[in-house]
């Protein structure tokens, strides 16, 4: 059952996990009382965010992402520092279930009184996950959360929404295996503030050096970052917690140097634009394909254009006009 406004709004502010918990099911819920009433704490929460870093973490399966963030996500709340974890599953959106989002993964963090682990929301479709994230993010830093990572699986759904929520976007490679048999995009990489060559240990030490050297020599051939960083590939064993003291030095390096030269708060300043027409894009979509003349109307033309009868540039203005016009 729903807590008031101000019952949520004070749970989370004093960091009540059980009231930040149940917030977030109410931010991730699909009925529309519950949409109108998180759409009013997050309003009334909107002062209180913003405060924490935003770390997007992605690699393809496998990679090691839950064992990076167990070691990097340790060294921290070592360090006092509140992490939030929260994971954006593509697939969930599929199966009704998430491969990632289980809290087993991280087994340690998931018992430290530090961090707070957020799974995907079940059953959601991608852009809707996206969208509960970003919300979910929000109401993390409102509780006092200082680092907030934000998990993806790195196989090209859902980089490009994170990428545009997050402040620093880290990408986890395996070395001796090519680009394209890691699954990776060459989109992501560009897309990426810092790679790090994951499971550097053992008799994989050689190979890994290799594929740092080769990486960073692939990453000087993309244009230069707006973010006047260039980006950099580090080695780390995530198994031995080794190597992560490095990543995350360069990522609050960044932070400072983007602060300095304006980048960081430019950078929030679109992601917020980018958030507001991407939700805009979204309702009217919805509301639009709501309509009763246009779910009527539809079914026929759908059949028109993939019996190829009608262009669907066509169709797509017929629609449009029976609204509009
Ligand atoms: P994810 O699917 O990307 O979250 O990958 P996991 O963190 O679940 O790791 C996949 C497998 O790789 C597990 O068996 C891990 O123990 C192993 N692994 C992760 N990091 C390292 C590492 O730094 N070195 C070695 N040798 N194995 C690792």
């Amino acid at each position: 059952q729903r807590l008031s406004i101000d019952e949520y709004k004070q749970g989370i502010l004093s960091g009540n996990r059980f009231v930040l918990s149940r917030a977030i099911t109410l931010v991730e819920s699909r009925l529309p009382e519950d949409a109108t009433h998180a759409a009013k704490l997050l309003e009334q929460l909107m002062p209180h965010t913003g405060g924490s870093l935003r770390v997007g973490i992605t690699g393809v399966p496998g990679v090691g992402k839950s064992t990076f963030i167990e070691a990097l996500g340790s060294y921290l709340t070592h360090q006092e520092i509140r992490l939030a974890v929260l994971t954006v599953d593509p697939s969930s959106a599929r199966s009704g279930g998430s491969i990632l989002g289980d809290k087993t993964r991280m087994t340690q963090l998931s018992q430290d009184p530090r961090a707070f682990i957020r799974p995907s929301p079940a059953g959601a479709y991608l852009g809707g996950t996206a969208r509960k994230t970003r919300e979910t993010m929000l109401l993390c830093e409102a509780a006092g959360f200082q680092i907030i990572f934000v998990e993806t699986v790195g196989v090209g759904q859902s980089e490009t929404e994170v990428r545009h929520m997050v402040d620093f976007f880290l990408l986890l490679m395996l070395s001796g295996a090519g680009d394209e048999l890691q699954g990776i995009k060459k989109g992501i990489m560009e897309m990426a503030d810092a790679l790090v060559v994951n499971k550097a240990d053992g008799d994989n030490i050689k190979a890994a050096e290799k594929a740092r050297q080769d990486f960073q020599h692939a990453l000087h051939l993309f244009v230069p970052p707006e973010s006047q960083v260039d980006p950099q590939v580090f080695l780390c064993s995530s198994l031995r917690q080794e190597g992560v003291a490095e990543v995350w030095q360069f990522v609050e390096d960044y932070k400072k140097t983007t602060q300095a030269n304006g980048y960081f708060a430019e950078n929030r300043k679109k992601q917020n634009l980018h958030w507001f027409r991407s939700m805009l894009h979204y309702l009217l979509e919805h509301h639009f394909l709501a309509q009763e003349k246009i779910r009527k109307l539809l079914p026929a033309i759908e059949q028109q254009v993939s019996a190829g009868t009608l262009p669907a540039t066509q169709a797509a203005r017929e629609v449009m006009e029976a609204v509009w016009k």
